[in-house]
């Protein structure tokens, strides 16, 4: 056949969808999104008819084609991924997961009407954030609380409600970058306050915020150096020296302390300085931390403080702006729950479940997934690579603790047939993805960040992948 005669040969739109497979499809996928891979199908086969590429399409061809454009179109974009780097707060792979139990609390109250903003007793209208602020002064300590959006916005909204075309003090050790564009001079400047640094990069005294003190000063502000430290001729100040300074000048202290935890983890030999709790008794006025790093709950930022600044920043016309949904306020009302227990705490908020988790049962879930590999494999287990368990150390990720190595353990896989490279590729464009690092020539999967539910899926997915 020549071109033409093939290119003839290709069915129409209508035939295909008068075909039965056609009939079928119109009952089950949305008209558009089958007319549309309906459409490309054809026109790919006519583009390869016209390189010359292609011989006659039969029509098994185009509909196999049709389906697999359809499949991969109903797929969500936004979907589940196993995270097998072993980094609890991946902020790529969404930071902190939320249990069952958590989002229970969510499917009810987003499903149905709410009293969001209604105080059911006196039949009047109530607040949004009335929900959550008896939890947090509870668990926190402090006098009154906010939630919004997440801590970046938190930072911002505090520093415009008090301090906007004032002075704000921070040590030049605090004038951190977290990643992503969160920079503390550029959030500064946007907000209006203006930035009075102070100090040396490694070396900042009492006095010298002392000296920078004057009559336009509206904050002192420290910042925790989250994914950053420094080590050697150094000294920063304390909250308790600078909120004993700002008692005597008049002026408060606020700390932004990013991965605020709610619970001590020294016990664990993870010494997160200071706890959320700890600097409140401290004294800070106003404390800043994200929802969704070590509190292991949404997206948020939560403000807690001295109950005249709160109100000062609830006043505030950006607080609109950056205020939370029902279903992130229903999903910190289930964590902060949580949270009344800590033992509980540790045990159904997933975060704290993972980063607390005992090495020795991470290595018993390592070889659960040997096993299934070696029996899935069967004879081809030791053709198609080399398995082994190894211990590793992983880090907890969102910014918090960069210097604490955890123990882990590992699966390293050593492909036989393949390159490891190419096995990382397809294990992460696999159905579910799956996202491991690659080390020494082998793919680990750390199995710290591994859940029991994903093992089957984890274990199909390296198999097809081998
Ligand atoms: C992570 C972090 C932020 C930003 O918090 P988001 O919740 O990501 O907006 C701000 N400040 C510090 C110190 C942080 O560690």
């Amino acid at each position: 056949m020549d071109k033409q005669q093939l290119l003839a040969s290709l069915p129409s739109v209508d035939e295909i969808l008068k075909s039965d497979k056609g009939l079928q499809w119109q009952t089950v996928y949305p008209r558009r999104s089958l007319l549309k891979a309906i459409r490309e199908v054809i026109d790919q086969g006519r583009q390869a008819i016209l390189k010359g590429d292609l011989g006659e399409l039969s029509l098994e061809e185009i509909i196999s084609d049709i389906q697999r454009h359809m499949e991969k179109a109903l797929e969500f974009n936004l979907k589940p991924v196993i995270n097998a780097t072993g980094i609890v707060i991946h902020t790529n792979l969404g930071r902190s997961v939320l249990s069952e139990e958590i989002m229970e609390n969510v499917r009810k109250t987003a499903c149905s009407y709410s009293n969001l903003e209604y105080e059911v007793e006196e039949g009047r209208r109530g607040k949004r954030y009335s929900h959550v602020r008896k939890l947090l002064t509870e668990i926190t300590g402090a006098e009154d609380s906010l939630i919004v959006n997440n801590n970046a916005a938190a930072v911002f909204v505090c520093l415009t409600a008090l301090a906007k075309s004032r002075e704000v003090v921070v040590s030049r050790g605090e004038l951190v970058e977290i990643g992503g564009s969160f920079r503390i001079p550029d959030v500064m400047s946007s907000s209006g306050a203006l930035l009075r640094e102070v100090g040396a990069t490694n070396k900042t005294h009492v006095r010298d915020y002392e000296a920078a003190i004057n009559e336009n000063t509206a904050l002192l502000l420290k910042v925790h150096q989250s994914n950053y430290r420094m080590v050697g001729f150094t000294s920063a100040v304390s909250v308790n020296e600078l909120v004993a300074l700002g008692r005597k000048r008049g002026i408060p202290v606020m700390f932004d302390l990013g991965s605020g935890s709610l619970i001590d983890l020294k016990p664990y030999g993870i010494h997160i300085e200071p706890t959320v709790q700890e600097t409140v008794r401290a004294g800070a006025d106003i404390v800043t931390f994200s929802g969704d790093k070590l509190l292991g709950g949404p997206q948020g930022g939560v403000i807690i403080g001295k109950a005249e600044l709160i109100e000062k920043i609830a006043k505030n016309p950006l607080m609109r702006a950056v205020r939370v949904d029902k279903m992130t306020l229903a999903a910190f009302e289930a964590v902060l729950r949580c949270y009344l227990d800590e033992d509980k705490a540790k045990e159904k908020i997933p975060t704290l479940n993972m980063l607390l988790q005992d090495p020795g049962k991470i290595k018993e879930r390592a070889g659960r997934i040997v096993s299934r590999l070696r029996k899935k494999l069967g004879p081809a287990f030791t053709g198609s690579a080399r398995i082994d368990i190894l211990e590793d150390s992983s880090q907890s990720g969102g910014g918090a603790l960069p210097e604490i190595e955890f123990t882990t353990y590992v699966v390293a896989i050593r492909p036989a047939r393949i390159s490891v490279n190419a096995l990382e590729e397809r294990l992460r464009r696999g159905t579910p993805p799956i996202v491991a690092r690659i080390k020494d020539n082998a793919l680990l999967i750390d199995t710290r960040t591994i859940r029991d539910t994903e093992i089957d899926a984890l274990v199909k997915g390296i198999v097809n992948a081998l």
